[in-house]
């Protein structure tokens, strides 16, 4: 039996016997238990997104450039994006757009949605 079922159980039972005054304090304390339902609800969903973003956290490590993930067989998933990761906690994974230059192959990745370029050394 939840605490709001609890109380509704006391106010109904405090109707028949007890005075006004009593039946106005348990439907007072009835309104703020239900007050505390919501946000220990509220509260509850606001932990399962921290909890989210802390485990992407901890899956991610930076280069000194960009994020990168290591899978559990040690391989290597990204890069993503340091601009959406460090502002957002989004993982944007990067698209590579490395071209041709005068001194052979340049590295760079670009970000499809901040537009973030990255030319890692
Ligand atoms: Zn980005």
């Amino acid at each position: 039996m939840s605490l709001i079922d609890t109380a509704k159980d006391i106010y109904e039972l405090a109707k028949k016997t007890a005075s006004i005054e009593l039946q106005e304090k348990l439907l007072r304390m009835r309104e703020e238990a239900l007050s505390l339902q919501e946000e220990n609800l509220s509260l509850r969903q606001r932990i399962l997104i921290l909890e989210g973003r802390l485990s992407n956290r901890e899956d991610l490590y930076f280069d000194g450039c960009l994020y990168w993930r290591i899978r559990d067989d040690d391989s290597q998933e990204g890069p993503f994006c340091q601009r959406c990761f460090d502002a957002n906690d989004r993982a944007v994974r990067l698209q590579n757009s490395s071209y041709s230059g005068s001194q052979g192959m340049m590295a760079h990745w670009t970000c499809s949605v901040c537009k973030s370029g990255y030319s890692p050394k």
